[in-house]
């Protein structure tokens, strides 16, 4: 007796042997087959121009999976146009007359270890002789 394989076309799945550690994940032939967009599982197998995954067998096509979603990054430019980061330290450009304060932040006073937000002042910040406060990325330059 001999048996019959039938192998459905373009979508060869190699099924383990019994016996084999990997008897209950079908083996892809294929290396790049992207990971599950549902649940990032690295089984997924291509069955009918469909990739379907093998661990929570959501099915999706290859060619609508978007590549790599851009992440909604907070930018913040100084006013060179210079990306700003968390921990940077700035220089204030300009004057800021502060809310409750006598005197204004100074042109040229250095801010260390900023924190960017998305508000409308977007940088949070500590300066001498005022405390924790906001300031607008615009009247800043990178130290
Ligand atoms: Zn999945």
């Amino acid at each position: 007796m001999s048996r019959v394989y039938i192998f459905a076309a373009k979508t060869t799945i190699l099924t383990a042997q019994p016996g084999n550690s990997l008897a209950d994940k079908p083996v892809s032939i294929m290396s790049e087959i992207p990971p599950c967009p549902k649940c990032h599982s690295e089984y997924a197998y291509p069955s009918d121009g469909l990739l379907i995954c093998s661990e929570c067998f959501h099915e999706w096509n290859p060619d609508e999976t978007p590549a790599l979603v851009e992440e909604d990054v907070l930018q913040v430019l100084d006013s060179n146009g210079n990306v700003l980061q968390n921990g940077d330290s700035v220089i204030v450009i300009k004057d800021l007359p502060v809310k409750g304060m006598p005197k204004p932040v100074k042109a040229g006073t250095k801010v260390k270890n900023i924190r960017l937000t998305d508000g409308d002042h977007n940088i949070d910040c500590k300066i001498e002789g005022f405390g924790a406060m906001g300031l607008k990325s615009e009247f800043v330059r990178k130290a």
